[in-house]
C-alpha cells in the first residue's frame, strides 16, 4: 500500500458522507457501524477470565490456567473473531482501510473504558522492514487513538522487534514459537503495569514473547488488550 493511496483514502474519508463501515448504508457517525450492524456484533460475552477464550458459559477459566509460567496476567478481548471483525481487521491490516481501524478503536474504547488504567499502552511492534513496505503499523493505528481516548501513556519506545519474523500464519504450531524466540527486546525503564495492544489474539505466541521481554525488563503486571479473540 503506497503512501499516495493512503493519502487519497484519507481525503475521500473526509469528504464523503458517513456510511456504516460494515454494510455501507448511510450512518449517523463517520467511521462507525450503523445501529443494525452494531447490535449484531459478536461480543465476547463469556470469555475465560484469564486468556479471554470465548467459552460456552461463565463457569470459570479454561484449561489455560493449568499452564505454568504464564507471562500474561489477563487478556481483554471484547469481541470474538467472527464476522464482521474478520472483515474489518484484514481491511485495516492489509488494505490500509483506516476507517475500519477507527471503528475498531471505537469498539475497544467503548468496551475498555471502565478497566483500571495501566501505566503504559504498548502496541505490538512491527519490524522496521515490514513497516517500510506497508507504510503503516496496524497495532499503532489502533493504539494511538485508544491511548488518547483513555488517557494512557502510549509507549512505542519500550519494545522493539529485533528480527523480521515470518508471518505466524505460514507456520505449523511447533515452528511458531521458535520463529518468535528473541524477536522482541524491551528498551529503557519499563513501568510496573503494562498493557500490550494488538488486533487479534489466536495462539497468543506473539503477545507471550512480548510479555516475556517486558517482564525481564521489570514489568510486574502485563495484560494483553486485543480487539478480538480467535478460538484456535
Ligand atoms: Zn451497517
Ligand atoms: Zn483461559
Amino acid at each position: 500500500m503506497s503512501r499516495l493511496i493512503l493519502a487519497a483514502r484519507r481525503l475521500l474519508d473526509a469528504v464523503l458522507p458517513p456510511r456504516c463501515v460494515v454494510c455501507g448504508e448511510p450512518g449517523d457517525a463517520p467511521d462507525a457501524l450503523c445501529a443494525a450492524c452494531f447490535t449484531r456484533l459478536p461480543w465476547n460475552h463469556t470469555p475465560c477470565g484469564v486468556c479471554a477464550l470465548p467459552l460456552c458459559d461463565d463457569s470459570g477459566p479454561c484449561r489455560c490456567t493449568r499452564r505454568r509460567h504464564a507471562v500474561i496476567d489477563r487478556v481483554l478481548a471484547p469481541l470474538r473473531y467472527e464476522f464482521p471483525v474478520t472483515s474489518l481487521v484484514p481491511r485495516l491490516k492489509f488494505h490500509g482501510d483506516l476507517a475500519a481501524g477507527r471503528a475498531l478503536t471505537q469498539l475497544l474504547d467503548l468496551a475498555l473504558r471502565d478497566e483500571p488504567r495501566p501505566d503504559a499502552l504498548v502496541p505490538v511492534p512491527l519490524h522496521s522492514r515490514r513497516l517500510a513496505s506497508r507504510g503503516y503499523d496496524q497495532a499503532l493505528e489502533l493504539a494511538r487513538p485508544l491511548a488518547r481516548a483513555l488517557d494512557i501513556p502510549l509507549r512505542t519506545d519500550l519494545l522493539r522487534r529485533t528480527r523480521d519474523t515470518r508471518p505466524q500464519t505460514e507456520l505449523r504450531a511447533r515452528s511458531r514459537r521458535r520463529n518468535l524466540q528473541d524477536a522482541f527486546r524491551a528498551v529503557g525503564v519499563v513501568p510496573g503495569h503494562v498493557a500490550l495492544l494488538d488486533d487479534v489474539m489466536t495462539t497468543g505466541n506473539t503477545l507471550n514473547e512480548c510479555a516475556v521481554a517486558l517482564r525481564e525488563a521489570g514489568a510486574d503486571r502485563v495484560e494483553a488488550w486485543v480487539v478480538a479473540r480467535a478460538s484456535a
